[in-house]
Order: C-alpha cells, then structure tokens, then sequence
C-alpha cells in the first residue's frame, strides 16, 4: 500500500453523490425529484401538506386509525390532527415492546400570515395587513408575485377554502417596494429595518365602485368581489387562516437541472422523502413511523407542533390496538425503546457567503444527506447532542444501505444557530439524530437543494425504516 492509499484509508473526506451512484440510481432520482416538485406546488401550507399526505397515504393502502380495531403486523395506519399534523404508521412484525422507528419533519414554512383584521384602503389602493411567521428576512418578499392561501368561514358557518394566485388564469398579489430613486433614506438603514413588519401589505385592488354614499370606495369594490366570490364579509376575517405565500411554482434550477428551487423546502424536502419512504415501507420489522409537524418555525408550541402530546397520545392509542391495552409501563417501555431521526434541513455552504461556516463540517449541496449530532446555537443551547452509540448505530445503518452522507454543523461557532424539534423528541426519552438536506436560501421565498441529496434523503429514511 503507498502512503497516497494509506491516507485515504486512514482519513475522512466527503463525497459528492453525483461521483457514487449508478445511472439506475440517477434515474431514481430524477424520477423522485419529478415527483417532489408536484408535492411543493401542491403543499404551500401545513394543511395542504396534510391533504396532499392523506391522498398519498390512502393511495398506498394506508387507513384511519380510528376505522382499525385491533391492529396486526403489516396493518397501515395515519391519524390526522386538526387538518395541519399527521402521523402514519406501519404496524411491525416484532413486539412493539422493542420500539418504533420513527422519523419526524415539519411541514410549516417561514411566510406572511394575513392579520385578523386585514383590510384597508390607502391612496386609492386596497391592501391587506400581514404579520410574518417565522424568521424572514423581510426584503425578500417584497416585489415578488404571492399567492393567497386559507380557510375562512362564512356568517353561515360554511368553510371556504381560499386558493388564489396557483393558476395561471388567477390574479397573484404583491407587496411593493420603494423605487431607487427615492430609497437614499431607505437603503442607507440596516437590512433588518429596510423594510419593516408593518409595511408588509399585500396590495389587493384597485378599482373604486362608483358611489356617492361610501368613501371607501376601492375597499368596498374589494368586500363586494370577496362576497360574491366567496361568500365572505369583512367580520369573516377575524376567525380565519390565510397564509400569504410565494406565487411561483417548483423549478428545474441550472443548466444541468441539478438543483430544484421552490419555496417551502425547509422542511417539506425532509416531509415528501420521509413520507415515500413511509409509503414504500412493506411488513418492517419494527413498527415504522413518520410524523409530520405544524409550527416548528415559531418554536413548536402549540397543539400541532412537536410539543404536543399528539403523538404520545396516537402511539399509545397504537400500543392499545395491538396489545389490547396500554398501561404507563407498557407505554413507557415502547417510548424508551423508540428511536427518532428528527429530519430538517441544514445549511449549505454558499459560494457567496463562504466565511460563516467551518467547512470542515459544515454541509455541501451535492454532498448527500446530513447527520448531525448536534444543532443549536451558542455552545449547543437547545440541542439534544445524540450519543455517540446511536450515532454510530445509525451511520452504520446508512454504510451499510449505500446512502451518501456527510456532517453539517450550522455555520461557525459563535456565527448563530438553530434548533430543531429533535430536542422535543429526545426529552420523551427517545435516542434522536439531527439529520435533513442541505438548503441553500433556507427561509427565502425561493430555496434551492440538490436533487442528489433529495434522493439521499429519501434512500436514508427507507434504509432506517427497512433495516433497524
Ligand atoms: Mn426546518
Ligand atoms: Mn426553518
């Protein structure tokens, strides 16, 4: 052996998927990648999300919890929580005693929720009044074309779902932005005060209904529109959920179509492959889960995010159809015995912005999926820092599976940061490894992955639910 191979031997380095897999393998991928793309355009929000799952679910023989009695090894089940949260499940041939391989993503995304009392006329124009979700940089959805998405109620109690801007037909909204020539006191502020929270309005209409009683005139052109569309009142607003997001669909990026840009991929990218790879899970040993989650992005509160007892609850409904009951050891037994890969997206080194990341550990686009050991911020705050036994169980699992993997620390030490719900899993008494895709753009209205790490994902999640 020379010393060129000794060292390549004894030494780590990353590798670029493109370099590893076959044509067969390439193939898959474009065909996943294909197929992902329609999920974006079809899951702008939590509950397209959770629709868009359902459907797939059910195509795949999956069915309610609720409709099963006692569940046997190979039964698929899904329980849906309130329309923006959904766990599927496939019931394992071993005891659930030795534990549930779950994997768990969020289908929330960074965007402009419309405000309870939104409408207003200004300068001749109708607007609406948002307050962001998420940590956005605000500049960036300004002068781009929105969409309208949401469910309303009606004065009658109808349910009106709201899609407008999607087609090509539909009208797209926008929130306008100071001209150049006007910007000296604008662009002399820090990015962060240049556009503020409060000047986030989407313009809506513009034409006046001509009337000599109403003095808000382009306001009331608006209320008529909305209510002969829809049905809806101004008052109607006050209980709804309207997200404002990007208007443009999922696109093939560069020459070489290597990479997919869209909105939302942080973190329905980990959503869609864990969802197919749950899909095409058959008769697994151990019972396989996926749990999509609502409100990572705001901190995972809430009664659809990580930190409510939804899955605790649905596991031990689980336990109780397989067993016949659940008692708080048998429970307890299970969740301590469960193992999570808690998938999210990481950030990529970008070509622009090479100096805030460490790159000896930082994640590259191209370069597969991320394990990661820890995330966090500021000396690891709110990571829950897997073991080293579980990591080692799992990075064998992926060896072993020929899935392309690297690490990914979230930019340099004292550079910033962040979380995930990992560290709400592992509180359970769970063992939980940080993993994901990595995002160049993370948060922006137009985010950027790379198809081979796409299809990492999606090779990884199946390799863990077919093997462990
Ligand atoms: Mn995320
Ligand atoms: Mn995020």
């Amino acid at each position: 052996m020379t010393d060129k191979e000794l060292f390549e031997e004894l030494s780590y380095k990353r590798k670029n998927v493109y370099e590893e897999i076959t044509d067969e393998q390439k193939a898959e991928m474009l065909a996943l990648c294909d197929e992902y793309r329609e999920f974006l355009d079809a899951g702008k929000t939590e509950r397209e999300c959770v629709s868009k799952a359902i459907e797939m679910a059910k195509a795949n023989g999956f069915v309610p919890l609720a409709e099963k009695g006692a569940l046997k090894a190979g039964d698929k089940v899904y329980v849906i929580n309130r329309n923006k949260n959904i766990l599927l499940a496939i019931i394992g041939s071993e005891d659930i005693d030795e534990g549930i391989n779950l994997v768990g993503a969020h289908i929330d995304s960074p965007r402009l929720d419309l405000k309870q009392n939104p409408l207003y006329e200004s300068t001749g124009m109708a607007l609406l009044k948002t307050h962001y979700y998420g940590g956005i940089k605000k500049y960036q959805w300004t002068a781009i074309p929105l969409a309208i998405h949401g469910v309303i109620f009606t004065k009658d109690g109808e349910r009106v779902t709201l899609n407008i801007g999607e087609n090509e037909s539909d009208p797209v909204f926008c929130i306008t932005d100071l001209l150049p020539h006007l910007a000296k006191d604008q662009m002399t502020k820090k990015m962060t005060e240049g556009i503020e929270g409060e000047n986030l309005n989407i313009l809506i209409g513009g034409i006046p209904l001509k009337s000599d009683d109403v003095s808000e005139k382009v306001k009331f052109a608006v209320l008529k529109l909305l209510n002969e569309r829809y049905g809806i009142r101004e008052r109607d607003f006050l209980s709804a959920e309207i997200e404002i997001v990007p208007a443009f669909k999922a696109r093939n990026v560069g020459l070489d179509e290597s990479f997919i840009g869209a909105y939302g991929q942080d973190d329905r990218v980990c959503a869609f492959t864990t969802l197919k790879a749950a899909l095409d899970t058959e008769a697994p040993k151990k019972t396989a889960a996926a749990l999509l989650v609502d409100k990572e992005e705001i901190g995972s509160m809430g009664n659809t995010g990580m930190l409510s007892a939804f899955m605790e609850m649905t596991v031990a409904e689980i336990i109780e159809k397989i067993k016949g009951e659940c008692t708080v050891t048998e429970y307890n037994r299970v969740i301590r015995n469960s193992v999570c890969m808690s998938s999210d997206v990481g950030a990529a080194v970008d070509p622009n912005y090479e100096s805030v990341s460490e790159k000896k550990n930082a994640a590259f686009a191209g370069c597969g999926m991320i394990l990661m050991k820890y995330t966090g911020a500021r000396g690891k705050s709110d990571s829950s820092d897997a073991s080293a036994e579980f990591l080692y169980e799992i990075e064998k699992i992926m060896d072993d599976n020929g899935v392309i993997w690297q690490t990914g620390e979230l930019g340099k030490v004292d550079q910033g940061g962040g979380g995930t719900i990992a560290q709400y899993v592992a509180n359970l008494n769970m063992d939980v490894i940080d993993c994901g895709v990595p995002v160049l753009s993370m948060h922006a209205p137009f985010e950027i992955t790379a198809k081979s790490d796409v299809y990492m994902a999606y090779k990884s999640y199946a390799a863990f639910y077919g093997n462990r």
